[in-house]
């Protein structure tokens, strides 16, 4: 497509919303998608990417058409620069294109910017938030901190237990905060079921789809009011950028534009065109970090080191089963949890790897490593969960990257041996 170029990108111009309803970007297949979404003529030109639009003022050709700026508010037309320009509009309507049943979609500067701006777009002083207590760290201190502040009330919920969520409902909960897998232990939740219980019950339903991006769980299709993602992760791709994104269907879609309007968020155009770039080879590097991923997973669950595999791909690991039904995909990220309680022993074992970074991101072409201790940041559902010994707590979490599996599995088996304790 990118080669039928007209004019470029004009004040205003005909078909110049960021929503899904272009043609081009909503057609075919997921990977068809990736490939061509966002990438109008008016927008890209005569070349195959939009260019980086730098700008904070655009200008008008008269007063009238300055006038007539300031009256409309709508994707895809020039006003500031915090509206956004081709780069960005492109960006947000690729992943409007790769997410069923979303209007449109809302950049944020990271994912905790989406997560907070998703959630401000809510709730309103008094209301409760239920969140599950496998939540992103950070959602779990915004939630007991800043929402706090502002009157809304976080009740935490155990992933696991569908009827204990549907009783923690009351005449003020207005929201709930889904996280599938969660990014730290990995338990899948019934999705669609806690979705249809908040829509049953008047509340809107979040998820951080950060794990699964849209390819791998289509998160609105499944049930869900907002889809929030950090683009930091798979879809930069490359851990050289930081991004966030929120996307609804009409009504949700309208709220939460207007609230981040509100709060002044904007993304560099730069940042944007990295992202629209790490967009294009997701699917592919997804592909290969999950296989790589399971492959891990699979020679994990043979170490004596190794207590439990927390891998929703592996068969037989907890939550693979609803992953199975739900998910179309997965990805590189995953843990595992030692047989041993010496608290030290993942930190040897992270120290004495030598292919794996040790970093808090993931979803990179690097592999990353990261001792975990998920006991710590829970306190509405047990860890160890029921049925584990109760030194089977720490772990170690693996963001998985495109390096040849021999050599991952070589560096593992490396660093078990030369800590292992006499
Ligand atoms: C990293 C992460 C975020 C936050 O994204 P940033 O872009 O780092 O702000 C949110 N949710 C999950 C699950 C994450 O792993």
């Amino acid at each position: 497509m990118g080669g039928r170029s007209r004019s470029a990108a004009r004040n205003g111009g005909p078909g110049m919303s960021a929503k899904n309803d272009s043609g081009a970007s909503g057609k075919g297949g997921p990977h068809t998608r990736l490939a061509a979404a966002g990438r109008r003529p008016e927008w890209t030109g005569p070349v195959v990417n939009p260019p980086v639009w730098r700008a904070s003022t655009h200008l008008y050709p008269d007063t009238a058409a300055l006038k007539e700026g300031g009256r409309t508010n709508e994707d895809g037309r020039f006003f500031y620069g915090r509206r956004g320009a081709p780069t960005q509009w492109a960006l947000a309507e690729a992943l409007t294109a790769i997410e069923p049943g979303a209007a449109g979609t809302v950049l944020y500067p990271s994912g905790v910017a989406a997560i907070a701006g998703a959630l401000l777009a809510v709730l309103k002083p008094g209301d409760v938030l239920l969140v599950t207590d496998n939540a992103y760290e950070p959602s779990r201190v915004m939630a007991n901190g800043l929402l706090r502040r502002m009157g809304v009330e976080a009740r935490f919920f155990d992933p696991r237990d569908v009827d204990g969520f549907a009783a923690q409902f009351c005449e003020r909960t207005k929201a709930v905060l889904l996280e599938s897998p969660g990014s730290l232990t990995m338990e899948v939740c019934d999705v669609p079921a806690l979705a249809a219980i908040a829509r049953e019950k008047g509340a809107v339903s979040l998820i951080d789809n950060t794990w699964a991006s849209p390819l791998g769980f289509p998160a609105l299709e499944r049930g869900c009011d907002i889809a929030i993602t950090s683009l930091t992760k798979h879809v930069g791709g490359h851990s050289d950028l930081m991004m966030g994104a929120a996307s609804g269907g009409e009504r949700w879609y309208r709220r939460l534009r207007q609230t981040a309007q509100a709060l002044g968020q904007v993304v560099s155009p730069d940042d944007a065109a990295l992202a629209l770039r790490g967009l294009r080879t997701m699917g592919l590097r997804l592909e290969r970090s999950a296989a790589t991923a399971l492959a891990l997973a699979e020679w994990l669950e043979g170490r004596d080191e190794v207590a439990h595999v927390l891998c929703p791909m592996l068969p037989g690991s907890p939550g693979h089963e609803l992953w199975r039904r739900d998910f179309a995909g997965g990805c590189g990220l995953f843990s595992f949890i030692f047989a041993s309680d010496d608290a030290e022993a993942a930190d040897r074992f992270v120290d004495a790897l030598s292919l794996f970074g040790i970093g808090f991101s993931w979803g990179g072409f690097e592999s990353l490593a990261l001792p975990i201790d998920p006991a710590k940041v829970r306190t509405a559902s047990a860890w160890p969960p029921a049925g584990w010994a109760p030194g089977h707590r720490r772990g170690v979490r693996l963001s998985v990257g495109l390096e040849d599996p021999a050599d991952l599995v070589a560096d593992m088996e490396q660093a078990f041996t030369g800590t292992r304790q006499a």
